[in-house]
């Protein structure tokens, strides 16, 4: 089925009422018929029909064959980080989410090493890559610079290292981009972002594909996932399934609306720079072009000086100066001084992440009216 079948209709069948929205089982427990006897469900935190409902439809969306539905993304990635021990060294990204950071450093407690490179440079992780390296973890479009990670390549490289590939795949949704189809073997999602897409729940999803690890995940993740009872709710799963219906229309008009801005941007005498895969002239346009069916809604962009940067913060009207990305609002981000104020020195050196930078999560608006408030906080 076609995606936007599947975002409608999610993965079950309607229960014996008839009832087209999903009923929300919102029970922490669950009676069993007789000794040794189950309807399947014994418990919330293990398992919830509502809950297992979206994982089985999220899973669905990415071609996998699990998912697991968390109650944040830094709890899904939380569970991804537990798979390693000490001893462990992972290669992620180094213009990643800036949360991904902090919690490695929690990690690093436990004896796992993280060490961040450039992703897009094949050679320099295939030199990176050591007998000890368990992982490499991208985010491709990469944030906030909007660099494109080969997905394939590194599956390669990963897998002849017998390492895994994890992607997170929050800005370009399954909507756009399917990580697993290509030699990905987990897949996180901060669902806070474009699956939620109105600003209304936190959540998180792994998912697992067919590699040939991928049993062994399916039982480990599934342990972590219940023991440590980060799970979704039952209500936050129901307005996740909701959410779901309308993917394909938000993402597909958030980047119709973020290509016409990335356009009226370049032109404008107070930007520097534009960072956006969706413009030909971006360096990782045709790659994300071969593997991924969109370019999503996230820009962002360097002003003249960082003066400018701060006054345009104070002065949008519609666009709502606010951290997070997704919803059908916009929203204008200080990267520096919110996403990632977390980030080591060294990380914002060699990514070029500075006082000039801002980042726009383009909404479902109409587009004049998003270029127009740009324009008058620009003056
Ligand atoms: C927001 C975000 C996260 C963290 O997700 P939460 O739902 O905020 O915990 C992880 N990765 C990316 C790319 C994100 O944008």
């Amino acid at each position: 089925m076609h995606d936007f079948t599947i975002e409608v209709h999610g993965c079950r069948q309607a229960d014996y009422t008839g009832a087209l929205s999903q009923p929300i089982y919102q029970s922490a427990t669950f009676r069993h018929p007789g000794f040794q006897q189950s309807t399947g469900y014994d418990y919330s935190r293990c398992g919830n029909p509502t809950r297992d409902n979206l994982e089985e439809t999220i899973a669905a969306l990415e071609k996998g064959q699990k998912a697991w539905a968390f109650s944040s993304g830094m709890a899904a990635i939380n569970t991804v980080f537990q798979l390693f021990k000490p001893g462990d060294h992972i290669l992620l990204t180094e213009d990643l989410y800036g949360g991904t950071v902090r919690l490695g450093e929690i990690f690093a407690k436990y004896g796992i090493e993280f060490e961040y490179i450039d992703t897009t440079d094949l050679e320099l992780v295939q030199r990176s890559l050591r007998p000890a390296t368990r992982a490499i973890f991208i985010e491709t479009p990469s944030n906030p610079m909007m660099l494109i990670t080969d997905i394939k390549a590194l599956a390669e490289l990963a897998h002849s290292h017998a390492a895994l590939l994890v992607v997170d795949n929050t800005f370009l949704t399954p909507h756009f981009q399917k990580p697993l189809t290509l030699g990905a073997d987990i897949v996180v999602h901060s669902g806070t972002k474009y699956l939620c897409g109105h600003n209304d729940i936190l959540s998180g999803f792994l998912i697992v594909g067919q590699s040939p690890c991928s049993q062994q995940l399916i039982e480990e993740i599934g342990l972590y996932a219940k023991s440590q009872g980060a799970n979704l709710s039952a209500q936050d799963s129901w307005l996740m399934l909701r959410s779901l219906k309308t993917l394909g229309l938000r993402v597909e008009k958030q980047a119709a609306n973020a290509l016409q801005i990335a356009q009226w941007l370049k032109q404008q005498p107070e930007v520097t720079d534009v960072y956006y895969a969706g413009l030909p002239e971006h360096p990782g346009f045709q790659l994300n072009r071969q593997q991924a069916s969109g370019s999503g809604a996230m820009i962002s962009f360097k002003v003249r000086d960082s003066d400018l940067a701060r006054s345009i913060l104070g002065k949008v009207k519609l666009i709502a100066f606010a951290e997070s990305l997704g919803g059908v609002e916009s929203l204008i981000t200080y990267p520096l001084y919110q996403t990632h104020e977390c980030m080591p020195k060294y990380l914002l050196e060699r990514t070029g992440l500075d006082d000039r930078l801002l980042r726009l999560s383009v909404g479902i608006e109409a587009t004049e009216d998003l270029i127009a408030d740009l324009q008058q906080a620009f003056r």
